[in-house]
């Protein structure tokens, strides 16, 4: 297990279990992919000014859930070179971004796995779309809208290979 519970604009807290006390920690390119993750999320809070507690329900997150996962996993994936193998099969992508935004907030929704693939395909798109600077630096306008300009760009929730 690993995860940054605790996050402001000024600091940050990842917590990281031992390989003793989960095994899986003791794979390092999982680690570093995991790390990447967490970092990417902090490096969210301070550019946006946001801050998290675990349990919070995001409230202080000025950045919509979609956007903040989605933007973790593809920074953790091209640090490492290497996608996380639970985004590798070919889920659907959930249509309704609002959705997806509950159900990143909820670890006991069977759908925290789709909304998590929706929100990387998400971002992929973005920054094709946009340029990872120009999105990174667009998250927190793009987030004060009713609704995410997915449609004037094209973006589709079908599968695109
Ligand atoms: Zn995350």
């Amino acid at each position: 297990m690993a995860m940054a519970p605790y996050s402001t604009d000024k600091c940050g807290l990842i917590i990281v279990q031992s390989a003793v006390a989960d095994p899986m920690n003791g794979d390092l390119q999982r680690m570093r992919r995991i790390l990447a993750h967490e970092l990417c999320h902090l490096l969210v809070r301070e550019k946006s000014g946001s801050s998290q507690c675990l349990g919070d329900g995001l409230k202080d997150l000025k950045v919509r859930p979609c956007l903040d996962e989605g933007i973790a996993e593809y920074l953790s994936w091209r640090s490492i070179g290497k996608k996380n193998p639970i985004l590798d099969k070919d889920f659907e992508c959930i249509e309704n971004l609002e959705e997806v935004d509950c159900f990143l907030n909820d670890f006991s929704s069977d759908k925290r796995i789709q909304a998590f693939y929706t929100s990387t395909r998400l971002v992929e798109f973005y920054i094709r779309e946009l340029g990872l600077l120009t999105f990174f630096q667009s998250m927190t306008d793009l987030s004060e809208r009713s609704e995410l300009p997915t449609t004037a760009f094209g973006w589709s929730h079908k599968p695109v290979c």
